[in-house]
């Protein structure tokens, strides 16, 4: 079942309302990262070569409504204008930018669009009502235009006025950002080529309990690095001296070992530190031996060659979570060696999801070596945990 994409409505001289993920890294009113602004580009110049009127609206940062003075201060570090300041040199078209989120001045820019011009909205969560998808509000920015897109794969997962509220009211569409990402993450998940392999790290595990419960049902293997193996490694008997644990999830890691019929791969050995820094003195251990005043930082390389073992063969790979804290040099070698195996697979089709793991990944270099590495966050950990998206549930099928 596909959904309605920007291809089947009819755009020329349109008002479109394009809810795009512009929430770059910006310091001291410079834009750190403007890959998220890139990627909202395949969109927006399709509108444009279409002749679309197009109205962008993005969220920026966090804007607390609580204590004035924080409101203020957050609304000044989260201004849109140097992202449209940015779009504006990345178009060959006219961008002016409204530094409001409402009234008559967004109303005036909006009535003088000339067909292929763009307005870029003030950062939506200006805007209260914003989060608490605020009917009035909604109706108020679908009263702007004609026809709304849904371009912000990273907000999808929120049902706020501007990914949802406004979807409600106009005739809407999903982006070719977000097409693709249903597309492939969905392909992986769903329709996935086997063997399939699913590989899991990160800090926590109850961050991604749900993802390994709907991934031990779908997928052939599933191997777990990163600070959550401890957890399992501890519900296993271990010896795991200041590892990462959370104590209150050990019950649950026996349960998922004991269904998981095999599939749960766990590491075997590791580096371990005697504390969280760069400097740390190191050991390899396996897991009868790590010592008591040590914490293991990264997967060993036992585990290394465990893990490529088990991805030899596998036609559809999903990634989500560093094997280790691969931000420090000496425990980024396990986070390297599986990006490296997974990315010369032979024909297998390849995707990561998860913020951080994404960032690794293009950290290490790797960012066209995987079929796919997804723009959102918490929405590719939602997508995986089989849960709906909000925001992509709202657009209607063709
Ligand atoms: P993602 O954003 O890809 O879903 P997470 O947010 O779950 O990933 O986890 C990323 C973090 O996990 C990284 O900052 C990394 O340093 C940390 N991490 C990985 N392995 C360990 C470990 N063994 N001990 C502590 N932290 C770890
Ligand atoms: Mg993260």
């Amino acid at each position: 079942m596909a959904k309605l994409t920007v291809r089947d409505l009819s755009v020329k001289g349109k008002r479109v309302i394009v809810r795009v993920d512009f929430n770059v890294p910006i310091k001291e009113g410079k834009i750190k990262d403007d890959n998220r602004i890139v990627q909202a580009l395949p969109t927006i110049n399709y509108l444009v070569e279409q002749g679309a009127r197009i109205i962008l609206m993005s969220h920026l940062g966090k804007v607390d409504h609580k204590d004035p003075e924080q409101t203020a201060a957050d609304k000044a570090k989260n201004n849109m204008a140097p992202v449209a300041a940015r779009l504006g040199e990345l178009v060959k078209t006219k961008v002016s930018f409204v530094p409001e989120t409402k009234g008559a001045a967004l109303e005036a820019a909006v009535a003088e669009l000339k067909d292929g011009e763009i307005v870029v909205v003030q950062n939506t969560r200006y805007e209260k009502g914003e989060s608490k998808n605020d009917p009035e509000l909604s109706k108020y920015w679908a009263s702007l235009a004609d026809l709304f897109v849904t371009d912000a794969f990273g907000s999808v997962h929120r049902a706020h006025s501007s990914t949802v509220g406004i979807a409600e009211i106009l005739p809407s569409a999903l982006g070719f950002l977000v097409e693709k990402e249903v597309d492939m993450l969905g392909k992986a998940v769903y329709e996935p080529v086997r063997p399939f392999v699913a590989i899991l790290g990160g800090a926590k595990v109850s961050d991604k309990i749900a993802v390994i419960e709907n991934l031990l049902t779908i997928a052939d293997k599933v191997l777990i690095g990163g600070g959550m193996a401890y957890t399992f490694l501890k519900a296993e008997g271990k010896e795991i001296g200041k590892s990462l644990v959370e104590e209150d999830r050990i019950e649950m890691a026996k349960d998922f070992l004991a269904r998981s019929n095999g599939k749960l791969i766990l590491p075997v050995d590791h580096v371990a530190a005697s504390a969280f820094a760069e400097d740390a003195d190191t050991k390899i251990v396996d897991n009868d031996h790590i010592p008591t005043d040590y914490m293991g930082l990264d997967i060993g390389p036992e585990t290394i060659a465990l893990f490529k073992k088990e991805l030899l063969g596998a036609k559809t790979v999903v990634w989500n979570g560093p094997m280790g804290v691969f931000e420090m040099k000496p425990f980024a070698k396990g986070t390297l060696e599986i990006c490296t195996a997974i990315s010369e697979l032979p024909g297998a089709m390849t995707v990561i999801g998860g913020g951080d793991s994404a960032a690794a990944a293009i950290q290490l270099g790797f960012k066209d070596k995987f079929s796919h590495i997804s723009t959102g966050g918490g929405a590719s950990l939602e997508f995986m945990e089989g849960k709906e998206l909000p925001g992509i549930a709202v657009i209607k099928e063709k």
